[in-house]
């Protein structure tokens, strides 16, 4: 019984798609972008073979075919990534007038407009997320970081005032897979701003981006080394973190690789950033307006496949309204159109990775023999490819590991409340502290909520809005520091005496 249940888990109700609107396919086109077969390591300004001689295979996650051949960067690979990162450092980029800096960044961010739908496409592809999302989301913000931070780059004394603010030198920067470009954009950005270089290690799963960046930054001129990429899996970001003339660590990505950095790191000087996971409160109070709440909580965590830090995974509603709300939900998830990421009617995407499917499936398993009620809207799915059905599931208690345990897809669990004391003390009832949302009529209600809940955003009335001017990052085990805004530029700065 329960493997047929995973099984529904798996792949939802064989039924005929109900409600709504049928929808004709509306492909993007893949014509647009040109992959190489295989690709090098972008050091120093060119693309060389890997010492290591070691390659794997990327894929396209909705289709299961390889689309290029990717170097696995070692030991000796990063060192000459570092060293071609330190000679830049030292002759060029920190020489630059700082208004000089700030023309490439200009340039960056206007390249990156001009060739947006190309990196659309190539971010669909490789991430499996819908185009509608990486075009309307991923590439407006990730060239928005480029602005704002060029921006900042010749008025670094006005962000720190009666201090002296200068660069620190290379900075080594892990990215994960949900968010490949942006989160290239929230590293390099200010890193580049504040006058220091980089060397970035993208996911393993999710590579081509930061490749086809390397593209935008030759087109930028930018000097040799200022920008170095190395591709490779986990072993290639244990290399950087690792490495003695890396001034400063930026990770995004699991609590538990992140603990695993910090004790690396522990004593030995280097700054140090993280970006970690997260498990969100998504609050809704009995004065919210409930058709738009519906939105946000959709929005909060089917956005990008649920793959995103700052999910609203954990929804709190009110008990009064708690009927309405998940009747309300269940028919709005019934809409949701799951399948080709490159199709623009297309809702929810892939999931990235067969590992992240099964990591999925058998965190929803555990919901389902705890005893929570699993909720899927009738979906037909791709044949290949890994997808999952939005989920909801209802009776949860908080000790689930599905109200503990970040998931990391298109899965919610539905807990309720009665006053907003309540509503506070189970929403900080877990180690993250990433983001939360509120949703109610009163202001005087929201700022409360705000002070009381231990958690780095908090969103009023709205869900994963972001703006390159606003900080984001945590508390707890979501990790320290702040990406965005002129918090954004402190991890990157020296200042008199630090
Ligand atoms: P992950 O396994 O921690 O990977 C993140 C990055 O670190 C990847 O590039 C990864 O390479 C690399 N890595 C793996 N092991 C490493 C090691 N020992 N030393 C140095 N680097 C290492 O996380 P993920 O599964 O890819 O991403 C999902 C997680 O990221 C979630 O927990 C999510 O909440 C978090 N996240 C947080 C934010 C935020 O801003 N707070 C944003 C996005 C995601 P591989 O690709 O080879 O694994
Ligand atoms: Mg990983």
């Amino acid at each position: 019984m329960i493997k047929d249940k995973r099984e529904v888990a798996r792949r939802g109700e064989a039924a005929a798609i109900p409600t709504a609107w049928e929808y004709a396919p509306a492909p993007e086109s893949r014509e647009i972008v040109h992959f190489e077969d295989r690709y090098g390591l972008y050091i120093g300004g060119q693309f060389l073979e890997p010492l290591s001689n070691e390659r794997y295979t990327t894929i396209d996650p909705a289709r299961e075919e390889p689309l290029a051949e990717i170097a696995q960067a070692g030991k000796a690979d990063v060192d000459r990534a570092v060293k071609a990162a330190r000679e830049a450092y030292a002759e060029r980029w920190s020489q630059l007038r700082p208004s000089e800096r700030a023309k490439y960044l200009f340039r960056i961010a206007r390249i990156l407009q001009e060739r947006s739908r190309e990196f659309a496409v190539v971010e669909s592809l490789n991430g499996g997320k819908p185009i509608r999302e990486s075009r309307d989301v991923d590439l407006p913000l990730a060239a928005a970081h480029f602005f704002y931070y060029a921006g900042w780059a010749d008025k670094l004394e006005y962000a720190f005032p009666n201090r002296t603010p200068r660069p620190i030198g290379v900075a080594g920067q892990i990215i994960p897979w949900n968010f490949p470009l942006l989160m290239l954009a929230w590293k390099i950005a200010p890193a580049l701003a504040a006058g220091n270089t980089v060397v970035l290690k993208p996911a393993e799963t999710t590579p081509l981006s930061a490749l086809l960046f390397c593209d935008v930054v030759r087109q930028a001129e930018l000097p040799p080394g200022v920008v170095n990429i190395v591709t490779g899996d986990g072993r290639t970001g244990a290399e950087l973190v690792s490495h003695p003339d890396v001034d400063k660590i930026a990770f995004t990505g699991s609590t538990e690789v992140g603990k695993a950095i910090q004790r690396t790191l522990a004593g030995s000087g280097k700054r140090l950033t993280l970006e970690l996971g997260g498990k969100a409160a998504n609050i809704i109070f009995d004065d919210a307006p409930l058709d738009q709440a519906v939105e946000g909580i959709i929005n909060g965590i089917y956005f990008n496949q649920g793959h995103v830090c700052c999910a609203g995974s954990r929804l709190f509603v009110e008990e009064s309204i708690y009927e309405t709300v998940i009747s309300k939900l269940k028919r709005r998830m019934k809409t949701l159109r799951v399948g080709d990421p490159l199709d623009k009617n297309t809702d929810v995407g892939a999931i990235n990775s067969k590992q992240q499917l099964d990591k999925i499936g058998s965190l929803v398993q555990s919901g389902i023999d705890e005893g929570a009620e699993i909720y899927q809207p009738p979906c037909k799915l791709p044949e290949r490819g890994y997808w999952f059905v939005p989920t909801v599931f209802t009776n949860v208690a908080q000790s689930y590991r599905i109200a503990q345990e970040e998931i990391f897809g298109p899965v919610l669990s539905v807990l309720t409340f009665r006053t907003p004391d309540e509503a506070i003390e189970k929403a900080n009832n877990t180690p993250y502290g990433l983001s939360a949302g509120v949703w109610t009529e009163k202001g005087s209600r929201i700022l409360a909520m705000a002070q009381k809940l231990r958690a780095g955003v908090v969103w009023a009335n709205t869900y994963n809005r972001f703006d390159p001017a606003s900080p984001f990052g945590g508390y707890k085990e979501s990790g320290f520091g702040r990406e965005g805004g002129r918090h954004g530029l402190e991890p990157y700065v020296a200042l008199d005496g630090s």
